[in-house]
């Protein structure tokens, strides 16, 4: 049995660059896009239309003002121009949502495309304490998430890395070596 480690591989800085880029330079989960090297110490990053998630955002207004709020409206919905009008809304960041990688196994120097998704770190707390690879899943997986699952099991049930491809193809018959009906 492969003993795991937490230590990164050598060469992973790149490897996790490829899987932000695979991603769109987004978070897989709530769409929270990134720029290389603009983020500081990454406490406030911008938001755009492809932002999915509320939570702890910083509005800037034209007159410079400034005003923190924990939403509970999208994000995509207070970038709208309707929702903007009258508001002079020029600026939207969110708290703690720079793009990290998560290895889906636990496994740190496992670079395989399906062990390595791209999650804000918020997404990544949520994912990490929801998602227990030893752990046998018995809900419905998220869109989003299921190739990537597909490829774990693969390896897993299978023995196989397989290509992101075959996990499209195979997805139903991967899915279910968990996924049973009550
Ligand atoms: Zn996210
Ligand atoms: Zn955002």
């Amino acid at each position: 049995m492969r003993r795991f480690t937490n230590d990164y591989n050598p060469d992973g800085k790149e490897k996790r660059s490829e899987a932000r880029q695979a991603a769109g330079n987004r978070c897989l989960r709530c769409g929270h896009p990134y720029e290389c090297g603009s983020h500081g110490k990454g406490e406030w990053s911008h938001c755009d239309n492809g932002c999915t998630h509320a939570g702890e955002l910083r509005i800037t207004k034209a007159n410079g003002e400034q005003s923190l709020i924990n939403a509970s409206h999208m994000v995509k919905f207070m970038l709208s121009p309707s929702y903007r009008a009258g508001r002079y809304i020029i600026r939207i960041e969110a708290h703690w949502r720079i793009l990290t990688v998560h290895h889906m196994d636990g496994d740190k120097s496992n670079d395989a495309w399906w062990n390595t998704l791209a999650l804000c770190q918020r997404c990544h707390l949520e994912i990490q304490g929801k998602l227990d690879p030893e752990t046998p899943f018995f809900l419905p997986h998220s869109e989003w998430i299921k190739p990537y699952i597909a490829g774990f099991y693969a390896k897993k049930y299978e023995g196989r890395n397989i290509t992101r491809q075959e996990a499209e193809e195979r997805m139903t018959e991967l899915l279910a070596y968990e996924l049973k009906c009550p």
